[in-house]
Parts: C-alpha cells; structure tokens; sequence
C-alpha cells in the first residue's frame, strides 16, 4: 500500500548543463543531486564528446540511476546536461526520463525540459500528419522534432523557428555534439540560472546546483533569452518578448531550495520576509510560533522576528519516508500524518502555538497536523500560511490540481478553518506576498489570482501524463 502525505504542488523538473569541463558528467551527476528536490521519479545525464552523445537514464532518485560503476565511465566528454523529472500521473515511465536524445539529418541532440507546453496536442497531432514519430509521450520531445521540421538553414534560426511556435512555459538545456544551449520561454516563468567554472560556462535551475561543483553565480538567463556557448565562448540571444514577465511566484514560497538564488533573488531572504509580511498582516497572541518542516521553516524564522515570538522546534518530520509511504499488511485508515511528523510534547504540551505552513492544498494534511498537536497538549492553534488561498490551477510546469481538489477554490477561508480545526486561520494577501521580491509585477500569481499571463488552450490536457 502506498500512502502520499504531502498535500503539496510539486515543481516538474530540475535541469542542469555544463560545457568546457573535463569531469562534465561527474559534475552533472552532482548538480543533479543538489537538485533532487525538484523532481524524483527518474533522472538522466546526456555527455558529448565533441563526435557524439552518450546518454544514461532511468527511474529513481539520482544516486540510485548512476549507482551501476559502469554508468559514469560512459558519459564520456567536456560537456553535458541533465534532468530530474516528477510525475504525479502514474507514466514515470522509463520513456519518458530525460534528457530525450534524437538523431536527425540536424545530427545527435540531447534535451531536458522543465515547464508544460500549453499548446503540445495541437503541434504534436500537426508534427505526426508530417510523419513525426514520436519515442515519449512527453511534451518535451516536441521540441526536437520541430527543429528537425524546419525549413530553416543555420541551427540557430532552426532553434528560433521552433522555440516561437512553443506556448506555455519551458526552461530547456540542449546538447549537441557543438555546443550547449539554454533558453528560458518569453515569460520567463520557471528559473533558469548561468555560472561559471574555472574552465567554462554551468547553467541550472537553482544555484544550489552551483555551490556543490564550486561554480560561480554569473545572473539570472533572462526571459526569452538564447545561450549559445560552444568553443568560440557563449553568445545571447533574444526570442520575441511575451506581454510581461511572469516568474513563477511559488518558486520563493516553496519549491526552490531557501539555499538557491532564482530569479537573480535569494529565496530564504523573500521566504524570510513572506513571514515578516505575514506577521504584520495576521498577529496572533499566542506563545510560540513553530512551523511545518521543512516547508515552514524559513517563513516562520521570519514570522517570530516580525513577532517578537518565541520560535520552537515543535514538529519533527522523518526525513526517511520520502514522498511516499509503503506500508504492506496496514489499514491505509490507521496511516496518517504520524508517519511523517510528531510534535514535540514538551514544547507545545500548554502552549498556544502559531504553526506557519507554505501553502494548503487539499487541507487534508493540515487538518490531521492540527489534530496531533492538539492531542500533544497545545492549548490553541492558529494556522498562518505564507500564500495565499490557491483557488486555481497552474498550467506551467506544476504538478497540476484540478479545481475541485484545491480545498480554497470552493470554500471560504472561514469554511476551510473549520476543517482543519484551527482557532483561526490566515493567508498573506496577494499584495503583501508581491511586496517581498523586487518587483511583484514581474511575477505569476495565477494560482492565488486566476489571471492567467499566457493562454491556455480551452481544454487543456497535460500530454505525457
Ligand atoms: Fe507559479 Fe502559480 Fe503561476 Fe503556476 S500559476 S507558475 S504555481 S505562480
């Protein structure tokens, strides 16, 4: 039986590309491991020798895929790219791993995606009447074969031709066996960051993925910006610009690392500051302020600053259980919450406690978390999230929700505090949320808003899925 605890959105993919460096792969094994976090279920690395590109991918977590001795010895070369992949939709299959590597009459190209193609079924359904065949059911592969149906001549025209018939949202990192390449989409929605090495160019999608190789931070690529860098150095590019920027706001709320830069922002200083805004918008007498780990963390250290609270370590999460549980002979009834986190009874035994949490989804997990600090003697809980109601959909490389399974699309905040038991409940408000980063009109805020940047084709589906 397995069970999922986590009533969390989950980003899609973690991407990573070196070029000019003699352990490429090495370093692309290592990039990929800081950044496990953005996705679990399968991960790859693709390496280019300058003739040709080697590729080894798999399901799991990434030490797992590369645990075979004879992996890395074959990812031979000075550059290479990699991916980690999440799906929640029962088709982490192997063929849909990444990066997906096609020879053309272009020659080899390895590529890693993260985002969603909005308009995938309609350009994947015109590239097969021109007798495409596709290898994955993912819409990442699109991408190659849009290149390969180009009537373009130089790679990178061939590139734009492509990248400018793509909706929705896509940070990628190609190879070829020339060069490397990395493209954010127009609206720059998920991050993408550039670095240096002491011999060449690194690009990720958290710098996390640059301190374990002991790469520099360069900046942010920008959005609808092309690199190019092979041996003659690294050229930029720009694609048409979209309306407005939209980086995905969730990215400082929860899914990058509070150790990365996205955006050309530290995230732990805005999650810090989400809980400083929170503390202004929703004081609370209470005693303590704890938070749900690891998601809470950040938000709440700022939460008790702006306070003035006592912060308290009053949750203990098992870090072994991974996102999900399997528990063979059990009652799935008799499996909750308890697997993953218990309160500390001499901290919260008495205590009217403030518990910060990132984000409430389905509430299903909160309302239990509030239950088992209430049966731990916490005389009053007081629920403060550091986003606000997420009421809609994302279609831009999240693992999608439909409405009706986010509990704030359809219930009051009052509604929604009565189920999970809390003696009050609070958001940030969209507003106070836009004042942490530089500049909130840069940002997506669909999720809280319903304001969508880019267009999502009526009836939407998530292909590969
Ligand atoms: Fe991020 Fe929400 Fe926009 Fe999706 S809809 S990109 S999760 S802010």
């Amino acid at each position: 039986m397995q069970c999922d605890f986590d009533d969390h959105w989950h980003e899609e993919c973690g991407v990573f590309g070196i070029y000019s460096d003699v352990e490429a792969a090495e370093k692309t094994y290592l990039g990929l491991y800081a950044l496990q976090h953005r996705g679990q279920e399968s991960a790859g690395i693709a390496s280019t020798d300058g003739k040709t590109i080697a590729l080894k991918k798999g399901l799991g977590l990434v030490w797992s895929v590369f645990a075979d001795p004879q992996a890395m010895p074959r990812l031979q070369g000075n550059a290479a790219i990699g991916h980690n992949r999440y799906s929640t939709r029962g088709a982490s299959d192997i063929v849909n791993a990444q990066p997906i590597c096609i020879e053309s009459h272009l020659g080899m190209m390895a590529l890693a995606h993260n985002g969603t193609i909005t308009n995938a079924s309609e350009l994947r359904s015109s590239l097969q009447a021109r007798g495409a065949i596709f290898q994955t059911t993912s819409d990442s592969e699109i991408v190659l074969h849009l290149m390969a149906h180009s009537r373009e001549q130089s790679f990178l025209d061939i590139l734009r031709d492509a990248l400018e018939q793509l909706q929705g949202a896509y940070s990628f990192v190609l190879l070829t066996p020339e060069r490397l390449i990395a493209v954010r989409d127009p609206f720059g929605f998920r991050p993408l960051s550039l670095g240096s090495t002491e011999t060449g160019h690194v690009v990720a999608s958290e710098t996390c993925a640059f301190d374990i190789i002991g790469a520099e931070y360069i900046r942010s690529v920008e959005p609808g910006e092309i690199l190019e860098i092979d041996a003659q150095g690294m050229r930029s590019y720009q694609l048409s610009p979209a309306g407005r920027q939209s980086a995905c706001i969730f990215e400082h709320i929860y899914f990058a690392r509070p150790d990365s830069f996205v955006f050309g922002e530290k995230v732990d200083k805005v999650r810090r500051l989400l809980g400083r805004e929170l503390a202004r918008e929703a004081p609370c007498d209470a005693d303590i302020v704890i938070a749900v780990p690891d998601s809470g963390n950040t938000a709440a250290l700022g939460y008790a600053r702006e306070s003035g609270l006592r912060y308290e370590i009053g949750l203990i999460r098992n870090h072994y259980i991974g996102r999900t549980f399997i528990a063979p002979h059990q009652d799935k009834r008799k499996l909750d919450v308890r697997v993953k986190l218990n309160p500390v009874r001499g901290v919260v035994g008495g205590k009217r406690v403030v518990l910060i949490d990132d984000s409430i989804v389905r509430g299903t997990t909160m309302r239990q978390i509030v239950q088992l600090l209430r049966s731990k003697g916490a005389v009053e809980v007081h629920v403060r999230i550091s986003s606000p109601p997420i009421g809609h959909p994302c279609y831009y490389g999240i693992d999608i929700s439909e409405k009706a399974e986010l509990i704030a699309n359809s219930r009051s905040t009052e509604h929604i505090r009565e189920y999970i038991g809390a003696d009050s409940l609070v958001y940030i408000s969209t507003d106070a949320m836009l004042r942490t980063v530089e500049d909130g009109s840069t940002y997506c805020t669909a999720c809280f808003t319903g304001n969508y940047p880019a267009a999502v084709p009526a009836g939407f589906k998530k292909i590969g899925f």
